[in-house]
């Protein structure tokens, strides 16, 4: 099961933990389209995964990875309401899906055993930035130097 989208209310600890699935995802550009409710993974709280739940909005060029990205809007973004991201980083949050539910669940059986002992914790994993260009970024498109 997909948690709610849940922007966690407090600042979370900032805990920098490995993530060898996103990187190695496999999932076309055009598994998602205009109008889907996504979220992006980036960390634990409360025992589950939680993140930021934005909105396709339109085909983007990813320019970290030279890749074809989607621009997403983000309702709590601020500055930054639309940012474009790589569809790796992306599970499906408007219909069940298959696909990102096999992907959350390896995400879950990769993090929740690390933090089992702080069950009212909320964690940043510390895998995404943001560029000043609105491009969102894996902490492993960023060190790959493209
Ligand atoms: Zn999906």
């Amino acid at each position: 099961m997909l948690p709610p989208p849940w922007t966690p209310p407090s600042t979370p600890a900032f805990a920098p933990t490995p993530d060898p699935l996103t990187p190695a995802r496999d999932i076309t550009h055009g598994h998602f389209e205009a109008g889907d409710q996504v979220m992006v993974i980036k960390g634990v709280a409360g025992g589950r995964l939680c993140g930021e739940a934005m909105r396709v909005v339109a085909p983007s060029w990813h320019t970290p990875t030279d890749e074809d990205g989607w621009r997403l809007r983000d309702p709590n973004g601020g500055a930054q309401t639309f940012i474009t991201a790589h569809p790796r980083y992306l599970v499906h949050l408007s219909r069940r899906c298959p696909d990102c539910l096999i992907f959350q669940r390896a995400m879950e059986d990769h993090l929740l055993p690390k933090y089992a002992g702080h069950a009212d914790a909320i964690i940043d994993c510390g895998w995404y930035t943001t560029t000043a260009l609105g491009q969102l970024v894996h902490i492993a498109d960023a060190r790959s130097g493209r």
